[in-house]
């Protein structure tokens, strides 16, 4: 097993807009890595990077303590779980195991021996003898697996292995994957877009846009204290609501004009933390409204309420969504447009998405109440992204 390092990796492709650009990141001995972010981040390029399949431009790849920036990909020792696992039709599951062993030359006794013992730890001893087609989705990508486990290769590398199956699928094969990582205890990176899929599995998740790496952490640290817009926004489902909001002082706290309503915060924090700015961008998750008739009194007060008209609702059973849609006003909006490089399209998405108990009786066209947990409430400064708070 090994520890991967990467330090200041660069990828130019040709003299353009880099790929990857000054990226630095460790990952542990026996750690589950995910890499994430939107089409064309630059996950993939640095996966290949880490296999030796793409040259670095600049910067250092150190795997296992060594410097591996000049050595051949079948040096590496890693092993690499593509996306429609490539198995063999017409080979067994043992000879699909066994491949890469017959590849190195492996005498037989010792192919047999090993190709055994991993068919063991996947449970698919009783599978050896069955061509590909006639296996599950689950068992075929076990097999996958498992011929990258036959290799006892150093690191597992993943390249969104499951985009290809159906969701109900995808759901079983994490599960799988991460009992297996967890039972092997190797090195693991995984790329994928699907940020449900790096919440899951990983121990650690970094997020990249335009080939910069945004933020490292757990996936609890991503979701409770994102750095930025763009990892607020990534992560959660439904995404984190971004409110416009004018911010006049009052005292010790600070009263927030937003188009849902006017609200005030008094964390001591939060209030130094805006300083002077006079617009930001007050970010709050759908889970952190509350349908304002079903809480006590006492929480009422915890939080700030807010009279909305609902414009359309869905039930999920074990939820509500909640669809409020609202208008910046002008000189707002204008303003945030001249102020920012960062927002996209759907972070100024003019509607507020909350997440209600499915006991909620919210109907679309009546005004109701919105209870909103202002403690959890994220505000960002609209210039750079930052959060502030
Ligand atoms: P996806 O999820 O769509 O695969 P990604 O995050 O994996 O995206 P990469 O495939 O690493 O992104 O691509 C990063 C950037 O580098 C993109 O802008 C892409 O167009 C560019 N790129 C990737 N491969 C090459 C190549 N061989 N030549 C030139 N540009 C490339």
């Amino acid at each position: 097993m090994a520890a991967i390092t990467m330090k200041n990796i660069v990828k130019r492709y040709g003299d353009g807009f880099p790929a990857v650009n000054d990226v630095s990141l460790d990952v542990q001995d026996g750690e589950f890595m995910i890499l994430v972010g939107p089409s064309g981040c630059g996950k993939s390029t640095l996966l290949r990077m880490i296999v030796g399949l793409e040259d670095i431009t600049s910067g250092e790849m150190i795997i296992g303590g060594k410097v591996v920036n000049n050595v051949a990909p079948r040096e590496r020792n890693l092993s690499m779980v593509f996306q429609n696992y490539a198995l063999y039709p017409h080979l067994t599951v043992f000879e699909n195991i066994a491949f890469p062993l017959r590849l190195a030359k492996v005498p037989d006794d010792e192919v047999q021996r090993r190709v055994k013992e991993t068919a063991e730890l996947l449970e698919l001893t009783e599978h050896l003898d069955r061509k590909p087609a006639n296996l599950s989705g689950g068992q075929r990508q076990r097999v996958a697996m498992g011929r990258a486990i036959v290799r006892q290769a150093d690191a597992f590398l993943f390249d969104e292995p499951l985009s290809n199956l159906d969701a109900k699928l995808r759901g079983q094969m994490r599960a799988e994957i991460s009992r297996l990582q967890r039972r092997l205890g190797i090195t693991t990176v995984y790329v994928t877009h699907d940020q449900t899929e790096a919440m899951t599995l990983g121990d650690r998740v970094a997020v990249l846009r335009k080939g910069e790496l945004q933020q490292v952490g757990s996936p609890r640290e991503l979701y409770e204290e994102p750095v930025n817009l763009f990892v607020a926004g990534f992560i959660g489902s439904p995404s984190m609501n971004f409110l416009p909001a004018s911010v006049e002082r009052a005292g010790d706290a600070m009263v927030l004009d937003t188009p849902l309503g006017r609200f005030e915060l008094h964390d001591r924090r939060k209030v130094e933390a805006v300083g002077d700015r006079e617009i930001v961008l007050v970010g709050i998750r759908p889970e952190h409204f509350e349908d304002a008739s079903l809480i006590s009194e006492e929480k009422r007060e915890k939080g700030a309420v807010v009279r909305v008209v609902v414009d359309v609702t869905e039930w999920l059973g074990n939820e509500l969504y909640a669809y409020v849609p609202y208008e910046a006003p002008a000189d707002l909006a204008a303003q945030l447009r001249d102020l920012s490089r960062e927002l996209d399209s759907d972070q100024m998405r003019t509607q507020a998405v909350v997440a209600l108990d499915a006991s909620s009786m919210i109907t679309p066209g009546r005004e109701a109440e919105l209870w909103i947990d202002t403690a959890k409430a994220h505000i960002f400064d609209p210039a750079t992204g930052r959060n502030l708070t």
